[in-house]
């Protein structure tokens, strides 16, 4: 399992474009964007129109915070301060179940597994997990991997 990542070396300050959606994580709701107009989802939420149809008329889509392992990569160098008691851990990106769009968009999030290299392949389950930091009004969601698949993948050396 990977260090603590120590919190008191993150500022994380919510903005006009976050605030809701750490309003979320503290309630232990993943949250991503969704276009009232179309429907299309997206992530990060920081970009303020859709991408299918242009509209400024956005609102939020609740997610189970559950998904697929798409990608991942794992994190020996700390770059910031409070990671350097985590390393090594896993950086994954998440394909969101409950993001399928008919024409094959997919939405897929970014996050840090609580689980060791060993444990992860390309392909398995994952569900998103809430971590409480030194700021009560900041919550955190970490990934971890959920079950097992017939078929993944793992990087080799
Ligand atoms: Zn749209």
């Amino acid at each position: 399992m990977p260090g603590p990542i120590d919190y008191s070396k993150l500022r994380i300050i919510p903005d006009f474009d976050t605030r809701e959606w750490w309003d979320g994580t503290r309630q232990h709701k993943y949250l991503v964007r969704q276009c009232k107009q179309c429907g299309h989802k997206w992530f990060p939420p920081t970009f303020p129109a859709c991408g299918k149809c242009a509209s400024m008329d956005i609102g939020w889509f609740a997610t189970a915070g559950k998904g697929v392992l798409y990608s991942y990569v794992v994190v020996v160098q700390p770059i910031v301060g409070a990671f350097v008691g985590t390393v090594p851990y896993v950086v994954a990106i998440i394909e969101l179940d409950d993001c399928k769009e008919a024409d094959g968009a997919v939405t897929r999030v970014a996050g840090v597994l609580t689980n060791d290299e060993s444990e992860v392949a390309i392909g398995l389950p994952c569900e998103v997990v809430y971590e409480e930091t030194n700021d009560p009004k900041i919550v955190m969601p970490r990934w971890r991997i959920s079950g097992s698949a017939e078929h993944s993948w793992k990087f080799r050396e």
